[in-house]
């Protein structure tokens, strides 16, 4: 797996990185059991085998459980925190949090973003987290108060670097008015069966089609060094699933998908992921599986080289239809 140093900071990342959103187990209260903690284990061990050396996580993965069984993970392994780059997100509150009736909600304010670092780095057992992502645009967010809890945790030296995640360009240009620490990363939902923020840039100014999709996310994050991570890279796995038939695009793109891999005498997670690094942006996808044989197979897409035509013949299959 190639490695490269991250624009703006001395991280050296890996082309694909893990997303440890799935390790933890199930999205309540159950203790970690020792079948996820084996299970976790292998997965990250996976992992690490390719040479992934970026960990995606965030506050409330498996309600916390995800960060936890990786930093019994780390303790465990002496040596391997400083061995790769750790990631967490915060902002999202589930409903309930702390009162009964609260609802799920976004909150960037300086204590919020204080204390959920401060309850990552107590679950993951580490001191700083290599980078911190702002989970999902909180419509009250103050940039004044963004920066202040930017400042406060890279003065305490918890936090290294920061960024962002489901962010369009507006909103990443209003917080970076505020906060001093260049933004170096938007995380977003991208894929081959979900491409839109790359499709706005084909269909911009077309009769029939939302204004409200013309972000020029992708654009300004490139011309702002930003790095596009994408989220669900696989797509949740949609395109290797026996319900693919039951969709015409779907399945044209499945059909194409398992062709590519054959010729190229590779896998299909590949030939799925190569679809993203064949993207110009630089797209670090974050893969998800907990599978250590499928990780190994994602891990493969760094090695697969698409053709122009190999891309275009899967986004037309994808979107269903030909660029105009
Ligand atoms: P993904 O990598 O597209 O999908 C992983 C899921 O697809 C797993 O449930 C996996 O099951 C399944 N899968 C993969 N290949 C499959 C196959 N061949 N057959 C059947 N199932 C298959 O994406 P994701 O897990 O949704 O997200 C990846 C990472 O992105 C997360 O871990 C997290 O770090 C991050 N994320 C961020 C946001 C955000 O808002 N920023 C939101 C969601 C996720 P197995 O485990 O059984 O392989």
């Amino acid at each position: 797996m190639h490695t490269y140093t991250l624009s703006g900071t001395d991280l050296r990342v890996s082309r694909v990185a893990y997303g440890c959103m799935n390790i933890g187990g199930t999205w309540d209260d159950t203790p970690l059991s020792t079948d996820v903690r084996e299970s976790a284990s292998r997965s990250i061990q996976a992992a690490l085998e390719t040479d992934i050396t970026l960990f995606d996580h965030a506050d409330i993965y498996t309600r916390g459980k995800s960060e936890q069984v990786f930093g019994d993970v780390l303790k465990a392994s002496p040596g391997l925190r400083e061995q790769i780059v750790l990631q967490s997100k915060c902002g999202i509150r589930f409903a309930g949090d702390p009162q009964t009736g609260d609802p799920q909600r976004y909150d960037f304010s300086y204590e919020y973003i204080v204390a959920s670092v401060e309850g990552s780095l107590q679950r993951l057992q580490t001191d700083y987290l290599d980078i911190l992502l702002l989970h999902r645009p909180d419509p009250l967010v103050e940039p004044e108060e963004v920066a202040r809890a930017f400042d406060a945790l890279q003065t305490a030296g918890k936090v290294r670097y920061f960024g962002v995640s489901n962010h369009t360009a507006g909103q990443i240009e209003l917080l970076q008015k505020s906060v001093e620490q260049p933004l170096l990363i938007n995380q977003v939902e991208l894929s081959l069966l979900h491409s839109y923020l790359i499709d706005e840039g084909i269909v911009a100014n077309m009769s029939g089609v939302s204004s409200a999709l013309a972000t020029g996310t992708l654009d300004y994050c490139r011309n702002h060094n930003i790095l596009i991570q994408a989220w669900a890279p696989l797509a949740g796995g949609k395109l290797f699933k026996p319900n693919a038939e039951a969709d015409p695009a779907l399945s044209k793109t499945a059909q194409l998908v398992s062709q590519l891999a054959e010729a190229k005498q590779t896998n299909r997670e590949a030939i799925v992921l190569a679809w993203l690094l064949r993207h110009p942006a630089g797209i670090q996808p974050i893969v998800g599986s907990t599978k250590p044989e499928r990780i190994a197979a994602c891990a493969l897409a760094d090695e697969v080289a698409l053709t122009r035509e190999e891309w275009y013949s899967l986004f037309t299959a994808a979107r269903g239809e030909r660029v105009p």
